[in-house]
């Protein structure tokens, strides 16, 4: 729109912001970040937040941690205050500097793909002798299985940016990323179709015709020369779409893992305290195994008020109100082993977000997928962008929108 080009937003929720989710307290009206916490420090974040008037600033103390195996309820040192992790830090930085730099920019590998790319990153840990750094790491990814899955994933996600402020411990934040949503939803303002689902997509060299149902209204048609995809790329977020076979082919091969966030309370918990749960014994990782509650945030609101974050097994559905249940019995069980009283905890907010860190096997990755994947771009008017193209991270994405995709679309 700022370069002059008329658009339509087509969003299927009520709002924008995807991922972004907020929670405001019905006492007091403060608001927490239940989803995206924190962005980059860097120009495209800056720009972007600059843009819709969203002011930016580091995130502010967190409070206490205690590090706990929720499965066995025992304490657990604090593995990021292993004094490995300095060095770690830097060698992990030297590989990506030396070796991988290009990664930054977007999935674009080299041939033949380096073997590092698809070892799971736990083997390629350590070869290069990075363990102690795994957990801090996984702290900033989540929702996925670390160890396991190909080291490229993982390199998409924590790139020389994002490394760089986790080892200065530069961030942005504000206590509502919507606020970035909803200044976008004001100034695109009726270019923008909420609630409106996508019912067929026709596609030609020559431009595209979207049928488009919104709640209570009848079908529109959207006619356009470009369409810029930024949902998930899987068969089931396709349907009513033209899909080309090398399309179906690509698009069935991604699976992704579960992730739920949600907002509880229980008078018993400590005060401005959260949680880290730290397997004991996961071959010196201590990531939790899935499905697991990865962490319990301190919040600033009253009433023991916490945000908590869980993930299950890739490729495995666990529907909403299973993995809230399962998510609540961890609490209970953490409540109880630490003898922080009997009360139940309570679910004030449970939000799912899968298919989550959607990726494809290591053999696709080394068989050339992403070459293929990014073939794609432009192939019938049809231009595609979001986390499945680079790394779920918000920073991330809107540089490859701004600097791999715009590029090439032709206004
Ligand atoms: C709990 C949680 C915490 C996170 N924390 C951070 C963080 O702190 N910092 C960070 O940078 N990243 C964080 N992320 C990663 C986050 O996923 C990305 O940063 C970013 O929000 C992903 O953007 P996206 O556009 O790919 O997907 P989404 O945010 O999911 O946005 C896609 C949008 O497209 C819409 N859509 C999809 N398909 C269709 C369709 N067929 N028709 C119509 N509309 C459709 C969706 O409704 C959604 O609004 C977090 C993610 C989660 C789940």
């Amino acid at each position: 729109m700022d370069k002059g080009v008329n658009v339509v937003l087509v969003e299927q929720q009520p709002d924008l912001g995807g991922h972004a989710d907020t929670y405001t307290d019905l006492t007091t009206g403060q608001d927490v970040n239940v989803g995206v916490q924190i962005f980059h420090d860097n120009s495209v974040v800056r720009g972007f937040a600059a843009r819709l008037g969203a002011s930016m600033a580091p995130p502010p103390p967190d409070g206490a941690t205690l590090s706990i195996d929720l499965t066995t309820g025992k304490a657990q040192l604090d593995p990021e205050a292993d004094p490995g992790i300095p060095a770690a830090l830097g060698t992990y930085i030297n590989i990506l500097n030396a070796s991988y730099p290009f990664l930054n920019k977007g999935f674009f590998l080299p041939d033949p793909v380096p073997e590092d790319l698809f070892l799971p990153f736990g083997d390629f840990a350590k070869k290069h002798d990075i363990v102690p750094l795994v957990f801090l790491l996984n702290r900033f990814t989540q929702g996925w299985d670390i160890i396991r899955v190909p080291t490229l994933y993982v390199f998409m996600i924590i790139n020389l940016d994002l490394v760089s402020d986790i080892a200065a411990g530069t961030f942005l934040t504000t206590n509502d990323t919507n606020v970035l949503y909803r200044s976008a939803l004001a100034i695109l303002g009726e270019r923008v179709l909420l609630n409106a689902h996508v019912t067929s997509v026709l596609r030609s060299n020559l431009g595209v015709r979207v049928h488009v149902k919104q709640e209570d209204t009848t079908s529109k048609v959207i006619k356009a020369k470009t369409l810029l995809m930024t949902g998930s790329p899987v068969l089931d977020n396709l349907q009513g779409w033209d899909l080309v076979p090398e399309e179906k082919t690509l698009f069935s091969k991604f699976s992704g893992f579960g992730y739920f966030a949600g907002v509880v309370s229980n008078p018993g918990f400590p005060d401005n305290t959260g949680f880290h749960n730290v397997a004991s014994n996961n071959s010196g990782f201590h990531t939790p195994k899935l499905p697991a509650v990865f962490v319990i945030n301190n919040t600033p609101l009253p009433d023991k008020v916490r945000t908590v974050y869980y993930g299950t097994p890739q490729g495995i559905h666990i529907d909403k109100s299973n993995a809230a249940r399962m998510a609540l019995d961890d609490l209970d069980r953490l409540v109880a082993s630490q003898g922080y009283g009997h009360a139940k905890t309570k679910l004030l907010d449970w939000v799912a977000h899968g298919p989550f860190n959607i990726q494809v096997s290591a053999e696709d990755i080394k068989n050339g997928f992403y070459a293929r994947l990014y073939a794609l771009q432009g192939q019938r008017s049809t231009f595609w962008s979001g986390s499945t193209w680079t790394a779920q991270d918000s920073a991330t994405i809107w540089g490859y929108t701004k600097n791999v995709v715009l590029p090439l679309i032709r206004p």
